[in-house]
């Protein structure tokens, strides 16, 4: 597998879809809208069309409102060649794994660990800081124009926490400063998707905040958001990104758990975790994924019965760290 492969499948694409995960985050939509904007621009007589599930508001702004597709039901019933970027595994491209599925060829661009390489090409580095981190070194430098390396800064820089997270290497570093090069507004992106809140987004944060719990002698911490809440605060999913992260940097603890109802008894759980717990590991107990330090799933109960068995698998790392010792 080579990036070689990669150009001989696009070359033989006349028409490409490009799709990411669902309830997309800054990665999945910057490594698909630099991919989508780098092969409209060096392949101008192909057909590309780019897939959300949605778009957050807070990246909406960055990119040309007609240039991509909400939902996939303009999508073509075969496309030649299907990308698929950020995404850990075939389901969570929600609508758009049937449109996988049925695409002549398949390329994967990811950088979970929990990746088991679906596609028919894989390009999975599980120790890359993004999806757009991976894709960058699948690109031709030269032929990255400002619009390309705006959306892979803004990849790089959400899923590294703006270059703090240990994900971030030397290498993140460099492609960084080669995109500021390019152009990148970097201080207006990262106020406009990173730092800046709406007034729900505020509102919904102090609210977890102030009801979330100590567990585990301090070592965890958790929060519930019920849907009457987020109905009651106007709130989307997109809201609460950075919640747990604001969590997990509470004093003492290892392991961060956001609770969020997304129907009655079924909750998306995302989790965030230190040196000592390997949040990965347990997401894939219950059919998620993700990192090692930041990974998340779909569970059913109450918020009790999720906590309960999270705990017991968050007790039993703890606790095999203390015996080593
Ligand atoms: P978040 O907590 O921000 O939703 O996700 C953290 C990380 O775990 C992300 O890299 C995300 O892609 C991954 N992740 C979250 N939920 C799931 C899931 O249900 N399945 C898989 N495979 N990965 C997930
Ligand atoms: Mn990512």
């Amino acid at each position: 597998m080579s990036k070689e492969d990669m150009w001989i499948k696009v070359q033989n694409a006349q028409t490409i879809a490009i799709g990411g995960h669902v309830r997309p985050d800054g990665d999945c939509v910057g490594s698909c809208m630099a991919l989508y904007r780098y092969l409209c621009m060096a392949f101008p007589e192909k057909k590309v069309d780019v897939f959300f599930e949605s778009m957050p508001t807070q990246f909406a702004e960055l990119f040309e409102k007609d240039s991509y597709q909400i939902g996939f039901k303009e999508a073509l019933d075969q496309y030649d060649l299907f990308f698929s970027l950020d995404c850990g595994d075939k389901e969570r491209l929600g609508d758009g794994a049937k449109v996988f599925e049925e695409a002549k060829e398949t390329i994967c661009i990811d950088h979970h660990i929990s990746n088991i390489g679906y596609a028919a090409l894989n390009f999975i580095a599980p120790k890359a800081s993004s999806a757009s981190e991976v894709l960058y070194e699948l690109l031709d430098d030269t032929k990255i124009n400002t619009d390309v390396a705006t959306a892979l800064y803004l990849g790089i820089a959400h899923d590294s926490g703006v270059f703090k997270y240990s994900c971030t290497s030397k290498r993140t570093m460099e492609i960084a400063g080669v995109l500021i090069e390019k152009g990148v507004d970097t201080n207006t992106l990262l106020d406009q998707t990173f730092y800046h809140k709406s007034y729900v987004q505020n509102q919904i944060l102090g609210r977890v905040l102030l009801e979330s719990i100590l567990l585990l002698n301090g070592k965890v911490i958790a929060s519930c958001v019920t849907n009457k809440i987020m109905k009651f605060y106007g709130a989307t999913s997109s809201d609460l990104d950075g919640i747990v992260e604001q969590l997990k940097l509470t004093d003492g603890v290892e392991m961060a758990v956001l609770v969020h109802e997304i129907e009655p008894l079924v909750y998306k759980v995302s989790m965030r975790s230190g040196d000592k717990i390997n949040v990965a590991s347990i997401a894939k107990h219950f059919g998620g994924g993700g990192h090692v330090k930041a990974a998340g799933c779909t569970m059913s109960g109450t918020y009790y019965d999720i906590m309960n068995i999270l705990l017991e698998l968050a007790d039993i790392q703890l606790n095999k760290r203390k015996e080593r010792k």
